[in-house]
């Protein structure tokens, strides 16, 4: 397939200019990540249209030689607002010699189309490549569709590159005339196209995914501890009570309390005070299974509900908990502190109707005051209701 490539070109420049002018009006409203790389780069991309359309007017040094340097400038910004997103870095050399390499091969080979075309067609193809493994290396921060589309995006702009360089140097294509309707003008105009929106376009699906998902961890979890919130925990506790019910399973549910934990804050300071906190709440969720939930509900209060679990297994994980923290003392700032736990514990052996969450947690909440009444570091099992055995 051949397309006229004035035409083409002319589509290009207009959309790249709104596409500049769309990333622009997101990079200016707030500080995202890599966003300003981005909208720069598709700047530098403009200037590498705005050139390839001055050939007939401004000298040839101009036009091809800062033309071409722009088009892997873009890339190399590309680069960096990918870098920037996932906060890591790159050693200069690597984003910057590729421009330089492209400034000085063009002005080199001004009058020598095919040999310029295949060098500038590699020096791309190693940028593109540079870019996927730095979207697609392991702990990243960016994830989800955004990703995706950015990666095939990459992957088919460096495909066509290798093969642009490929086809000149094996001649399985004639060296293409500047603007000239031919299939390597028409492949080449269309994937930068193509390309630049779809990047674009991704990284902005990006970060709009990753905000959602900074919005959703905010509202759900306990920034100091990393567990569930109060509402978090709410809300799972009502959906396991839902499927606890429908099918009468046993469930238990654990208040913790630790115990005289003003002292530590006043003895030791808030911060430490803090980091005993996050102890406590590691200690609890690495005792519980992958099926139970545990959230903060209150300053120094956890609470932790069991499915399936009856009395006596419920018991026995309270228990433990509680010898855990008692037996091994928390160190922060090379201070041990030992740290104890009271626990009030509300089990049913079958969920019914008439068991309440806010009912639940009330009865265990009366047991927790009973064992902090009985001297602390102990768990006291609610006293179960009528409903309770059906
Ligand atoms: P008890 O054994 O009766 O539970 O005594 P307690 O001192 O643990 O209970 P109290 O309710 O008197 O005090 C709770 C303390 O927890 C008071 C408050 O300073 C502290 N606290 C609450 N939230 C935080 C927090 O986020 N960080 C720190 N460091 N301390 C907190
Ligand atoms: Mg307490
Ligand atoms: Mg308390």
């Amino acid at each position: 397939m051949t397309l006229d490539i004035p035409t083409l070109y002319v589509v290009s420049v207009v959309t790249n200019i709104a596409l500049t002018m769309a990333v622009m009006a997101v990079a200016l409203g707030q500080s995202i990540p890599g966003m300003k790389q981005l909208a720069w780069g598709l700047v530098a991309n403009c200037g590498y249209y705005l050139m390839a359309g001055a050939r007939d007017t401004l000298p040839p040094l101009l036009t091809i030689g800062v033309g071409n340097m722009l088009g892997s400038l873009t890339l190399t910004l590309v680069l960096l607002a990918v870098l920037s997103a996932r906060r890591s870095q790159l050693a200069p050399a690597y984003h910057v010699l590729p421009v330089v390499m492209m400034l000085f091969v063009s002005a080199l080979l001004l009058d020598e189309r095919a040999p310029r075309l295949v060098i500038a067609s590699f020096i791309l193809c190693y940028q593109i490549a540079l870019i996927l493994w730095v979207l697609t290396r392991p702990g990243n921060l960016i994830v989800g569709r955004g990703r995706i589309i950015m990666a095939i995006t990459l992957a088919v702009g460096m495909s066509a590159m290798a093969y642009r360089g490929l086809s000149l140097t094996f001649g399985w294509h004639e060296v293409s005339q500047f603007q000239s309707r031919d299939p390597l003008n028409t492949y080449f105009y269309l994937t930068n196209y193509l390309g630049m929106f779809f990047l674009a376009f991704g990284f902005v699906l990006k970060t709009v995914e990753q905000s959602a998902e900074f919005n959703r961890r905010i509202a759900l979890e306990d920034p100091l501890t990393g567990l569930a919130n109060r509402r978090a925990i709410f809300d799972s506790m009502d959906k396991l009570f839902s499927i606890a019910e429908s099918a009468g399973q046993s469930l238990s549910l654990m208040i913790i309390d630790i115990d005289y934990f003003k002292q530590v804050n006043d003895r030791y300071g808030h911060q430490v005070g803090d980091a005993v906190l996050q102890q406590v709440a590691a200690v609890i969720q690495q005792r519980l299974r992958c099926n139970d939930i545990v959230g903060r509900i209150g300053g120094e209060e956890f609470l932790a509900v069991l499915p399936l679990t009856p009395i006596a297994g419920a018991v026995n994980v309270a228990e433990e908990l509680r010898r855990t923290l008692e037996s091994q003392p928390v160190i922060v700032d090379g201070h041990e502190i030992t740290v104890t736990i009271s626990i009030g514990l509300y089990s049913t052996e079958r969920l019914v109707s008439s068991h309440s969450p806010d009912s639940m947690i009330a009865t265990a909440d009366e047991a927790l005051y009973r064992a902090k009444a009985k001297g602390r570091n102990r768990v006291e099992i609610a006293d179960m209701p009528e409903a309770v055995s059906p």
